[in-house]
């Protein structure tokens, strides 16, 4: 299993030059790349192969135009070539509807927010006994270590963030065996819908929104971003506003990326088995209209939900096909028909139980991945139990302060 572990770091003047330099040349290789298939599609002739791009890098080597590329690590720029491959691979695989949407390769730019490189085991980098990292062609950079890494690491990427900021993302192989977290073990199962009206609806009625630290975060971008399109075009204060808007983009990130953390976490813990549905099956079954502000910030937190899964010994379950949760009655299983997106409750019309949309689907999607949950929590009435559990699902600020995630 791979495990990521990310530290700021802090390169000197030199050493930010030459990160510049070979963020630029790893840029110059991917857009290389890609323009070469660009012309071929364009051409009519065949998908150009990996093995020949990257014989093309070596021959450009040699050019007088592209011998600067000679001044960086050749691993990176091999890295690159395999990046733009990944980003090709995602792309096909979301039009064959393997996963959700991507658009295709994109042709990489200076003005980019996130620029990175990455550094494989034959890069021949390491830590050095002092702390740092040590590069090829860049130097010996300073760390700021947060937390021990669990074993040695493969691959290192060096990021800079749009805020300026820089980080090391290491790459640990562990044996899924060895690195097995356990945590207590528990009674308790979930099943989560991603809703429109929250960020997440648990099966035992906790709806989760975003925390006050990110919508107040969001509420400062869209500000420095009303603040720049106020800008008059190639002024100077334009140029200011802009670095306000990508510090601002960076903060939202961070907050969301760790909203999403504390929320993992914390559901992983307090369930032995999770089930959520596929997003691809999700984006489907939405409108246009219905599309929700949350859908960017799902699949990382999907993703963290799986990876922690795996790192803890938890069942982790995605409702592959479509599984029509907000038609079928949680509580007796009569399937009564779609119902419009505004009816957020209704009574079965088999057995009377009087169902909460959002609740009733995450009861559903716990049932269809064959998880034992208690169906009795998506009524919104008779029975003071759900209601008590709404109330204490979810604090006015948004932050769920049932006792089920501790860690919020
Ligand atoms: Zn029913």
């Amino acid at each position: 299993m791979q495990l990521r572990y990310a530290f700021r770091v802090y390169p000197n003047g030199p050493q930010r030059s030459a990160l510049a330099r070979a963020f630029g040349c790893a840029r110059v290789v991917f857009n290389d790349g890609l323009r070469a298939r660009e012309d071929a599609r364009a051409a009519g002739l065949p998908f150009v192969s990996s093995g020949e791009l990257s014989k093309r890098l070596t021959t450009a080597k040699v050019t007088p135009e592209r011998a600067w590329l000679g001044e960086v690590s050749a691993v990176v720029l091999q890295q690159s070539l395999r990046d733009l491959d990944t980003a090709y691979r995602n792309f096909f695989d979301a039009v064959n509807g393997k996963r959700p949407k991507v658009g295709p390769p994109r042709f990489k730019s200076k003005r980019d927010t996130r620029q990175s490189i990455r550094f494989t085991a034959n890069a021949r980098w390491k830590i050095t006994p002092g702390g740092d990292l040590s590069l090829p062609k860049i130097g010996d950079v300073r760390v700021k270590w947060s937390r021990p890494l669990p074993a040695v690491p493969s691959t290192v990427t060096m990021i800079k963030d749009s805020a300026g900021r820089y980080f090391a993302s290491f790459i640990v192989e562990t044996d899924a065996a060895v690195d097995l977290q356990r945590m207590p073990d528990t009674d308790s199962v979930t099943g989560i819908d991603l809703g429109l009206s929250h960020f997440a609806i648990l099966s035992d009625g906790t709806k989760i929104d975003s925390p006050r630290f990110l919508r107040r975060a969001e509420k400062r971008l869209k500000k420095a971003q009303r603040d720049l399109s106020r800008k008059e075009k190639g002024s100077k204060n334009r140029e200011k506003a802009r670095a306000k808007v990508a510090r601002a983009h960076a903060t939202v990130a961070d907050a969301r990326r760790e909203f999403h953390h504390q929320l993992s976490t914390g559901i992983i813990r307090e369930n032995q088995a999770v089930a959520v549905e596929n997003l691809v099956v999700k984006g489907l079954a939405r409108t246009r209209l219905a599309k929700s502000v949350h859908d960017a910030g799902w699949s990382q937190f999907v993703a963290m939900l799986e990876y922690k899964a795996a790192r803890h010994g938890r069942t982790f379950v995605r409702i592959g096909r479509f599984e029509p949760t907000s038609q079928v009655c949680s509580a007796c299983g009569v399937k009564d028909g779609p119902k419009p997106l505004g009816v957020r409750e209704w009574a079965c019309g088999a057995c009377g139980t009087v169902l909460d949309r959002d609740v009733n689907a995450a009861v559903n999607i716990a049932k269809a991945a064959g998880l034992a949950v208690s169906t009795c929590r998506a009524q919104v009435s008779p029975g003071p139990v759900p209601a008590q559990r709404e109330e204490a699902g979810t604090h006015r600020d948004g932050y769920p302060t049932v006792a089920g995630i501790p860690t919020l």
